[in-house]
């Protein structure tokens, strides 16, 4: 329903414009001789067909900056003010990816960091457990974001890390109706595969990744606004 009303609300701004562009073409007509009107109102009009196009593309993530923003909170800290042993700038409550990545951050630009964690180990839902001779994932088998210009490349390389040295390629194997499938890591030859495995649906496999894909670009279309999760807010 927000969605909705914001859809409307970017119409209304656009109807508005267009209009109070209809009035100012109107009145260069009434005030200005040719060619002077006819080159005024076409500048008028390419202004609208920009504004029309740009506004519904860039108003959605204005939104929702403006929306993240009421979030940002801000304490008085002074990394520069020496501290007792004791003293800390920030704490930093559990020890998952989450916090150890903000603590790592805040460490990095001079903050003096505690981070508390209740579990014997740290990394949260972002470790591994051993069992019988088997590793287990808690949690995160895979992450995203590491492509050249990725958020996580960007936040590792802030923190002096290679994408490369932290991560390992899995295989994987999925037991399907008892036959064990080995699953590429290629998307093409996964795509392959899975047209192998279910005749007829080639056509709809692709169609599925393909939306897949587009949703994964659009997830970081907009990392350039809002900022990789290593940068500071200005
Ligand atoms: C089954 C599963 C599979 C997943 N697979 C993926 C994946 O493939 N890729 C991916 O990107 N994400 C995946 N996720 C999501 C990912 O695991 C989480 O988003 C991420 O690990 C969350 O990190 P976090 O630091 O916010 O929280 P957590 O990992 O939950 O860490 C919180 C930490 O805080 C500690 N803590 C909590 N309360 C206190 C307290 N009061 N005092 C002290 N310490 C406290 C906890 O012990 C824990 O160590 C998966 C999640 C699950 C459950």
């Amino acid at each position: 329903m927000e969605g909705q009303a914001f859809f409307i609300s970017i119409n209304n701004v656009i109807t508005v414009v267009w209009s109070l562009l209809s009035l100012a073409s109107a009145l260069i007509y009434l005030l200005l001789k040719p060619p002077l009107d006819i080159v005024s109102s076409s500048i008028l009009v390419a202004v609208g067909i920009v504004f029309s196009v740009v506004c519904p593309v860039k108003a959605p993530s204005r939104k929702t900056y403006r929306e993240f923003k009421k979030f940002d909170w801000e304490v008085e800290v002074d990394p520069g003010k020496p501290k007792g042993e004791n003293e800390h700038d920030v704490i930093v409550v559990g020890a998952g990816i989450g916090g150890l990545t903000c603590a790592a951050l805040l460490s990095k630009w001079g903050y003096k960091v505690l981070v508390l964690e209740q579990h014997y180990q740290v990394g949260g839902f972002c470790s591994s457990f051993a069992r019988r001779g088997f590793v287990f994932n808690s949690g995160v088998e895979d992450v995203s974001g590491l492509r050249e210009h990725g958020p996580v490349t960007h936040l590792l390389s802030e923190l002096g890390l290679r994408g490369e040295e932290l991560f390992v390629k899995n295989t994987r194997r999925i037991v399907y109706k008892g036959k064990a499938i080995d699953v590429p890591n290629n998307l093409d030859q996964l795509i392959e595969l899975l047209a192998k495995i279910f005749p007829g649906e080639e056509n709809n496999i692709a169609a599925f990744f393909n939306e897949a894909n587009k949703a994964y670009e659009e997830c970081y279309r907009e990392v350039p606004l809002y900022g990789a999760p290593c940068q500071q807010s200005s």
